[in-house]
């Protein structure tokens, strides 16, 4: 059920994301909060195996956000210190940290211009003698080309971890759901997500033992029979609580309406967008691969000031978000690693063109019909005023 309340009132601010909560969510945390079990207890097991059902998988550890889930999936892999891995710049920060978090290097490669994912060519050229593993996003819900990857993996010995996160309920071309190939796979549950636990995450695991070894990893490094007074490996506090187990659950029950009303409103953006001069929209699906809608961010036509087009749209109660910055020219890895601009350029052009609109499935016609038509009437005002032209729109790096 659906909360009246979504509805934004003239005047209000179309947020840009919001978790779609109903009366199931609230029931299910109640439930968990008046049992008295709060963490470690049945929802997490629960929560897993509902989770395993969905994606086709039999092994998933649920932990306490997606970056953790990353981090626990290198672990696994096996990457040490001094390792390089190839993974690409366009992403949440999370998918590159994850690899500093152990002492290796991330080693960018440039995207593909229509998918913005990692482009396979551009991975092999990149890999090198240090070279130990590979980690491919799945990027606003469109399936990577894993099967390139996966030969490239095959071929110099390296392992692959996704970065699922934002791609819960995609399909690869091959009719495989993302995640479900065999490798480490992670996926984020914040409240942005197609399924929310508040915080949280979980790792899909390629066998039992790898499970375990996460399980231990998770809580401290306890040994599996829980004994207090073992600590058998180095561990974390990675633990997913009750509550958010419960909420996850009755989100999980709702997953092919959640999607399906996610679908619709990218559908409904894509009727309203499609004829605006110059501005390009998400990649539709290709060849067998279905997205999964995580987030629906266009490309402004060339040459129009992204800074200007923001302000303007939020005086017209429309939030949007430069998404997603270039990883590799965040002060802190153009520091440490010496990466500067023009060194990925189609990354590097889409980071500085794209632009997040309002995207959740509480949006109705007429918040659609309002947020498309200030876009619109904001392209045609900047178009129409050289000042508020720059030739090379710079990326203002917004956070996400
Ligand atoms: C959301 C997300 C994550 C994980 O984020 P958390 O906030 O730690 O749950 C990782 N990678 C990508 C690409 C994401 O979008």
């Amino acid at each position: 059920m659906q909360q009246s309340s979504a509805r934004p009132h003239a005047g209000d601010t179309i947020a840009l994301a919001r978790p779609d909560i109903g009366e199931r969510e609230l029931a299910m945390v109640l439930a968990a909060l008046r049992s008295g079990r709060l963490a470690l207890g049945p929802m997490l097991g629960e929560f897993e195996r509902a989770l395993a059902q969905k994606l086709g998988v039999e092994h998933v550890s649920a932990v306490s956000s997606g970056t953790a889930a990353l981090h626990l999936a290198v672990r696994a892999a096996g990457i040490a210190p001094g390792d390089e891995v190839v993974t690409t710049p366009f992403s949440f920060v999370a998918s590159a940290n994850c690899i500093l978090y152990e002492g290796a290097k991330p080693v960018f490669c440039d995207i593909d211009p229509v998918t913005f994912n990692i482009d396979p060519d551009a991975a092999r050229a990149a890999v090198g003698p240090r070279t130990t593993g590979l980690l491919p996003v799945h990027i606003f819900g469109y399936p990577a080309d894993m099967p390139r990857l996966e030969d490239l993996a095959r071929k110099h010995g390296l392992w692959i971890v996704e970065d699922a996160c934002e791609a819960l309920g995609a399909v690869h071309e091959d009719g495989v759901p993302v995640g479900a190939r065999g490798n480490l796979a992670a996926f984020g549950f914040y409240p942005n997500k197609q399924i929310t636990t508040g915080e949280g995450g979980a790792l899909v695991c390629p066998d039992a033992a790898t499970k375990a070894r996460v399980d231990s990893e998770r809580n401290q490094g306890r040994a599996p029979d829980m004994d207090w007074l073992d600590h058998v490996r180095l561990g974390f506090n990675y633990r997913l609580d009750e509550l958010s187990c419960a909420l996850g659950l009755a989100q999980l029950e709702r997953l092919e309406e959640l999607l399906s009303a996610r679908a619709r409103v990218a559908a409904g953006y894509r009727e309203r967008l499609a004829d605006i001069d110059g501005l390009e929209l998400p990649c539709p699906d290709s060849g067998g691969a279905r997205r999964s809608w995580f987030v629906f961010c266009v490309l402004l036509p060339e040459g129009v000031d992204r800074v200007a087009a923001m302000a303007a749209l939020r005086a017209r109660g429309v939030e949007t978000k430069p998404y997603l910055p270039a990883i590799h020219l965040f002060s802190f890895y153009r520091e440490r690693f010496g990466y500067r601009p023009g060194q990925f350029p189609v990354c590097e052009r889409v980071a500085e063109r794209s632009l997040a609109l309002p995207f959740h499935t509480q949006l109705g016609d007429s918040e659609l019909d309002h947020v498309s038509g200030a876009l619109r009437a904001v392209l045609a005002e900047l178009r129409a005023s050289p000042s508020a032209r720059r030739p090379r729109a710079r990326s203002d790096n917004g956070g996400t």
